[in-house]
């Protein structure tokens, strides 16, 4: 049996509503074996994106524990949890969030820039990654110039250029054909074999079937 990537116990997130409390997160445990790709489904609402935001340290829990390859996440400061999340983790969204002003492998260095990588490096890897999915030939192409699908295979090799471990992704075949979902699916499925998790939230199972843990 493989170990877990991540560990998340008694996990609560609570925003203050004016006089109300809504309980996104309510005392969530979930363990995330590494090398897998996990998929979490739930409705609409349920407290996905508030799980990968917890996750993702781009906001912090009410209360509970959060685990990341062997991290406690909810104990770090700020600075401590900017630099985990540029060397562990990869974002994909469901709207890409591509620079609409930046070409395709604009867009995939750019993340580099932030780890002080040289120059030449950065323009090889990008390279290299927008082969990996598929666009090696899309690299000056800006986002507008792209379709949909495009986009998104634009954005898992922008996750990957800092060889994250994990790789969190949230809906994002939410605004794909389905056919351009199955592209990305498959793309992300193919990451448990170079060793890195990948976890992909929906409300609806996004082609699922190349999903090794599904969890409700
Ligand atoms: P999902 O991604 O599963 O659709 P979310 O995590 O976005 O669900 O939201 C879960 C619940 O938490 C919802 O009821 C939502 O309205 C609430 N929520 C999420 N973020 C905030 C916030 N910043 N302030 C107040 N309520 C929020
Ligand atoms: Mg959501």
């Amino acid at each position: 049996m493989s170990s877990a990537l991540i560990q998340i116990k008694g996990l609560k997130k609570h925003f203050q509503m004016g006089g109300n409390i809504v309980r996104a997160l309510d005392g969530v445990d979930l363990e995330i074996p590494e090398h897998t790709l996990t998929v979490v489904m739930g409705p609409s609402g349920s407290g996905k994106s508030t799980l990968l935001y917890l996750l993702g340290g781009l906001d912090r829990p009410t209360s509970g524990e959060i685990t990341v390859d062997g991290e406690r996440l909810d104990q770090m400061d700020e600075n401590a949890l900017a630099l985990f999340r540029r060397k562990t983790m990869g974002f994909v969204f469901q709207s890409f969030n591509l620079v609409p002003s930046m070409s395709a492998q604009e867009n995939v260095a750019f993340p580099m820039q932030f780890a002080g990588v040289a120059s030449v490096r950065r323009n090889e890897k990008s390279r290299y990654l927008l082969e990996q999915v598929g666009l090696g030939d899309r690299g000056h192409h800006t986002p507008s110039e792209l379709s949909g699908g495009q986009q998104q295979r634009v954005a898992v090799a922008r996750a990957l250029v800092n060889d994250p471990a994990l790789i969190l992704a949230d809906e994002p075949t939410g605004n794909l054909d389905s056919q351009s979902g199955v592209a990305v699916m498959k793309l992300l499925s193919g990451l448990p074999k170079t060793r890195r998790t990948t976890l992909v939230v929906a409300h609806a199972p996004p082609q699922a079937g190349v999903a090794t843990h599904r969890i409700f």
